[in-house]
């Protein structure tokens, strides 16, 4: 089966790698910012506060009217913060709510970011959005029938598997402009409304943001490479038979 087949450790072995590192340094670049105060001695949940009240500055001014509605929850577990578009929900964690720390205001500003983005109709968490639905059932989908087309020597079948299980990597494409557009705002909106005091304030917010974009990167390079695995899974095997 292909889970003993070498080649699938040779696609997804650099994969990995990318995406241990990855976790790997947002959690220390997290727990390294957690504990630096910042300038302003303001909690994530105080700086969402005051950056949803002030709509978001940096942002369209029709954004502000969708902002006055988000709605501020706790969320369990450590780096779970998000924001829950359907719901029109800040959830933030413990450490960050309560926490005055640089790494609070930076995870808070990014949420607020989507937030913002989503007051605003930003066409790429749209699209993102709508994919949501398809690359669920698209995933399931492609698994059953690659390994069916497989099993059952059924190239076309297996084909139209992986044509499915693209949506996965295109899904984590999407995310990638969503991603990287919520961190700038959250950079434009902490530094318009007077919240990076100081120059470590703004180094710690820029490492905490970049390492967690470092993430999305390594989870496109997973769907990629899986992605890449399965066609010359399939292309080999046709060739073989
Ligand atoms: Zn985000």
């Amino acid at each position: 089966m292909f889970y003993l087949d070498p080649r699938y450790l040779c696609f997804m072995l650099p994969a990995m790698l990318l995406m241990m590192y990855a976790q790997w340094r947002v959690s220390s670049t997290y727990t390294k910012w957690s504990k630096v105060r910042n300038a302003m001695n303001i909690t994530g949940l105080d700086a969402a506060r005051r950056l949803l009240s002030s709509g978001g500055s940096g942002a369209n001014i029709e954004s502000s009217a969708g902002l006055a509605d988000v709605r501020l929850a706790g969320i369990g577990g450590r780096l779970t913060d998000r924001y829950d578009p359907a719901k029109n929900t800040l959830y933030l964690s413990q450490e960050v709510a309560q926490h005055p720390s640089v790494a609070a205001i930076a995870v808070a500003a990014h949420e607020i970011g989507h937030a913002v983005q989503q007051a605003e109709g930003y066409l790429p968490l749209r699209l993102r959005s709508l994919m949501v639905p398809a690359v669920s059932i698209g995933s399931y989908l492609g698994w059953i029938l690659i390994f069916g087309g497989l099993i059952l020597g059924l190239a076309q079948v297996a084909w139209a598997g992986v044509l499915f299980f693209s949506l996965g990597a295109l899904f984590a494409f999407a995310t990638l402009p969503v991603e990287f557009n919520a961190s700038r705002r959250a950079r434009a909106m902490l530094a318009e409304n007077g919240m990076l005091h100081s120059e470590q304030d703004a180094r710690g917010v820029n490492e905490v943001l970049n390492a967690a974009a470092m993430t999305y990167v390594g989870s496109l390079a997973t769907a990629l490479m899986q992605l890449l695995y399965f066609v010359t899974l399939i292309g080999g095997g046709r060739r073989r038979s």
